[in-house]
């Protein structure tokens, strides 16, 4: 697909035009790299669950015709999702839970602990997001963590012969393997499929956790063997979504209900209850999130239409390229393995100044939203800085216990720029230049900054209060007048 299509569907983005002042006082467009945390809304999904409420109504009933359509769209966006992470209906079910892949991956890491007795090992990769880490810490006995290929700074992949040495060091013990589709830190992928066959060759499960990857490259449940796929809809463009559990139909029927209510049973009586028949109404107790769930199920019926492939080629070409960009930036760190393939997001420092002033400048300074700090996976990203950590404790020798725990307050993070269908090339050169003047300026504008004890900074005269930029009870009082 030409980039002149990808133009044209830039415009079908909410919020690429919205403008902000600069510290400069100038106003500029915003430019959003923060997908990985949530991605901007695709408006003709939201359009068409605009046109959708003139008819909505609970699910729980199929008597008015209301709730006929809306049990009919819902039945559609259940479809969509099993369709489009090809995960075929007699095999998986799918099930919408709570806001996030957090509330999903609780669910299967309570369920799997449950239902498989004597297999008290969970073994999770080395670069997961806490979401899919401590639900597993929480609910299993034991949990392992698995090696990456490679080391310091750049490491790549899990390393697949350390996964084979804990499979077979517990042998028969493994419940499961929880491991990432793609980290939310390097943007790097999983080879899954093989993982999968590792973990079933000796008698444990494949959780995916799919928050990172479903907008970004193709996802083949059936093709890998993976039981368990988890998501949250607002990182494929359809915020307000829910998390996403897709999961093998024996497995899920296997699990007990941890969520009781109205829509999750047959009979009740005074003395007792049965559970509904339909596996997923089982699992979702109470009234579901409608217009978030057919928002979600729209826009993956237009990413598969787009062609997952060629979303996926796009972005891993533009991400080499982000790579190349900032390898002529004396003085800046990407981290990760930089010879295997990732797809756009891409976490780095600058030499000697904090991630919290690089955030800052580039947002008061050129508009562009990027996150910082451990982007909630504290142990991949403390390891990878592991090595910048031993530089400064030579630097800290002279300080007092203050002002070290400041200067690492300061270092102990990255920032991390990542993508989403609307990122195109220009937004890069606009990042890099920003990048490449803070690294040659970064006295010039340290400057104008004041460091918080948090380790961020706050600009000394640019501080907007979010309702000068956006005040939602005075745009509500217009709507209503
Ligand atoms: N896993 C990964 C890889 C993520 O990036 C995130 C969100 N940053 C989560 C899980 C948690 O997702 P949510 O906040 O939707 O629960």
């Amino acid at each position: 697909m030409s980039e002149v299509v990808y133009s044209s569907l830039k415009k079908q983005f909410v919020g690429l035009d919205t403008q902000y002042p600069l510290a400069t006082g100038k106003m500029q467009r915003r430019i959003y790299l923060d997908s990985g945390a949530s991605s901007l809304m695709f408006r003709p999904a939201m359009k068409t669950v605009a046109a959708y409420l003139a008819h909505y109504a609970n699910t729980h009933t199929t008597v008015h015709s209301s709730a006929k359509i809306t049990s009919a769209a819902m039945a559609w966006a259940n479809e969509m999702v099993l369709d489009f992470v090809n995960a075929p209906a007699p095999d998986y079910v799918c099930a919408f839970l709570g806001s996030g892949t957090t509330a999903a991956a609780n669910r299967v890491a309570q369920g799997l602990a449950a239902t498989r007795a004597g297999k008290e090992v969970v073994l999770v990769s080395s670069m997961e997001h806490h979401s899919n880490d401590l639900p597993h810490r929480h609910h299993s006995k034991i949990v392992e963590h698995i090696p990456l290929v490679g080391e310091g700074a750049h490491p790549g992949q899990v390393d697949l012969d350390a996964l084979e040495g804990l499979l077979k060091r517990h042998a028969g013990k493994v419940n499961y393997i929880a491991v990432t589709g793609v980290s939310n830190v390097t943007g790097i992928l999983n080879p899954l499929a093989d993982m999968a066959q590792l973990a079933h060759a000796h008698g444990a499960l494949m959780v995916v956790d799919g928050a990172q990857m479903v907008a970004h490259a193709p996802v083949d449940l059936a093709g890998c063997d993976i039981d368990f796929f988890i998501f949250s809809g607002h990182k494929v463009y359809a915020p307000g979504s829910p998390g996403v559990m897709v999961g093998r139909r024996e497995l899920v029927e296997a699990m007990s209900p941890t969520q009781l209510g109205g829509g999750m049973v047959g009979a009740v009586s005074k003395w007792g209850y049965d559970l509904a028949t339909s596996l997923e109404d089982r699992e979702q107790a109470g009234t579901p999130n409608i217009p978030g769930t057919l928002a979600l199920a729209c826009v993956l019926s237009a990413l598969a239409k787009l062609g997952m492939d060629e979303v996926f080629e796009r972005e891993k070409v533009l991400a080499q390229w982000t790579l190349e960009q900032f390898s002529n930036i004396p003085g800046v760190t990407v981290y990760g393995d930089l010879a295997i393939e990732r797809v756009g997001t891409i976490a780095f420092n600058i030499d000697g100044v904090g991630h919290g002033l690089v955030a800052a400048i580039l947002n008061d300074y050129y508009g562009i939203a990027v996150r910082n700090e451990c982007f909630c996976a504290h142990p991949y990203v403390q390891d990878m800085l592991k090595d910048s950590f031993s530089e400064l404790a030579e630097q800290a020798v002279s300080l007092d216990n203050a002002a070290m725990e400041a200067l690492f307050q300061v270092h102990r993070g990255m920032v991390r720029a990542s993508f989403g269908l609307y990122t195109d090339q220009r937004d890069i050169e606009q990042l890099v230049a920003a990048v490449s003047d803070i690294s040659q300026h970064a006295d010039q504008y340290c400057q104008q900054y004041q460091a918080l004890a948090s380790g961020q900074y706050q600009h000394i005269e640019y501080n907007p209060v979010p309702e000068q930029l956006f005040d939602i009870e005075q745009t509500l009082n217009q709507f209503l007048r």
